[in-house]
């Protein structure tokens, strides 16, 4: 009898999550298959759930950033430095794929992120089209998906301990252009929250202050390296922008991040840079709604520099990785690894992921 292989199916929005059996899957060529050692359970899950985002080939394999052991590869598989990945290596990869690299978007914008082509595992690919997601015992890896090994020396927990919000951290840092001695702001404390905070410290920043809830992600803000932390949900919104004024002589933060979600914080985060600071908008990955902003107060006679910030590249994931495990022992990652679930228990992992119940949530297929 063929091999059959377990994965949580969401099969539409609102619905409860099924477990369902597949196909033992084989690598096509220049692919690979890998058994799940671990994937993440994080914000973009919660939304799914509720159906947030547009697009989504709904019933869907969930677990967009994984990590796996390779089981077989259709063919000779290399890293982008040319190595060879051989079976029994532990790899994480590029949840995108199909970015095509010849459209207006990749070619002439060089905007990859924004391709009409790309596809997401565990978000835009659908279960009807095999293993694509990480809330199963296995992944197929199409040809051409970026392997990444994980550096010697990386956990699993330590790498899956940021998971998307590593590389996207990265990539919000990056889009402000920290400078030496910057103070920078980062509003919301989740993954993405946290991600930046480090990210800014090896940037160089002087200081990062956080500003987000609950009081458990606060504490791992100030393990990671805040300097200070502010509760969103005991101060008001005047509140919030008179402590960085007060911590910045008054003239706000020379780069705010917003990784919260909550668009009511962008209006509020323009408040907080300082005259010809910079704003990065990263946070808002599902249409929340609209805000009001003063374009003359906020931007123009502020002359201030605003970014969005959509998705990370192949790039932001390899560096992300690769500092993530030179600074594993500053940072601890996998602390921020709050509890793991079976597969069979995946509904739960959802449910505390939306009560923020935890900071990260792992789903473990190898446990019961
Ligand atoms: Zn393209
Ligand atoms: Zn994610």
């Amino acid at each position: 009898m063929p091999e059959q292989i377990q994965a949580v199916v969401m099969t539409a929005p609102g619905q409860p999550l099924e477990m369902r059996t597949f196909p033992g899957p084989h690598p096509e060529p220049g692919g690979a298959v890998i058994e799940t050692v671990a994937s993440e359970v994080c914000g973009t899950d919660v939304h799914l759930h509720h159906g947030r985002l547009p697009g989504v080939p709904y019933p869907i394999i969930p677990g967009h950033v994984s990590v796996g052991r390779v089981l077989e590869t259709g063919g000779a598989l290399r890293d982008v430095e040319g190595g060879a990945i051989e079976p029994g290596r532990l790899v994480t990869f590029y949840d995108v794929f199909g970015t095509c690299g010849s459209c207006w978007h990749c070619l002439v914008a060089k905007a990859a992120t924004r391709c009409p082509h790309r596809r997401v595992y565990g978000i835009t690919t659908s279960a009807q089209d095999g293993l694509l997601g990480g809330w199963a015992r296995q992944i197929e890896l199409k040809a051409g998906v970026r392997v990444l090994p994980l550096p010697d020396g990386l956990a699993v927990e330590d790498f899956m301990g940021a998971g998307c919000g590593g590389p996207t951290g990265f990539h919000a840092v990056e889009r402000a252009g920290i400078a030496l001695g910057d103070t920078v702001v980062v509003q919301g404390s989740g993954p993405v929250g946290l991600s930046a905070l480090a990210f800014a410290s090896l940037a160089g920043a002087l200081r990062v202050l956080v500003i987000g809830a609950p009081a458990s992600r606060l504490q791992a803000a100030r393990r990671l390296g805040a300097e200070d932390t502010l509760d969103v949900t005991t101060a008001r919104p005047q509140e919030r922008v008179a402590w960085v004024r007060d911590r910045t002589g008054g003239r706000g933060a020379d780069v705010v991040i917003e990784a919260s979600g909550n668009p009511a914080a962008v209006g509020e985060g323009l408040e907080m840079i300082r005259d010809a600071g910079r704003y990065v908008v990263v946070g808002q990955y599902t249409d929340a709604g609209d805000v009001a902003i003063n374009p003359h107060r906020h931007i123009n006679r502020r002359h201030a520099t605003v970014f969005g910030c959509w998705g990370y590249e192949y790039t932001h994931l390899h560096r992300a990785t690769l500092l993530m495990a030179r600074h594993r022992e500053r940072f601890q990652w996998s602390r921020l690894v709050t509890r793991e679930y079976a597969l069979e228990d995946a509904g739960r992992a959802l449910a505390d992921m939306e009560g923020l119940a935890v900071v990260k949530a792992l789903i473990r297929p190898g446990s019961r």
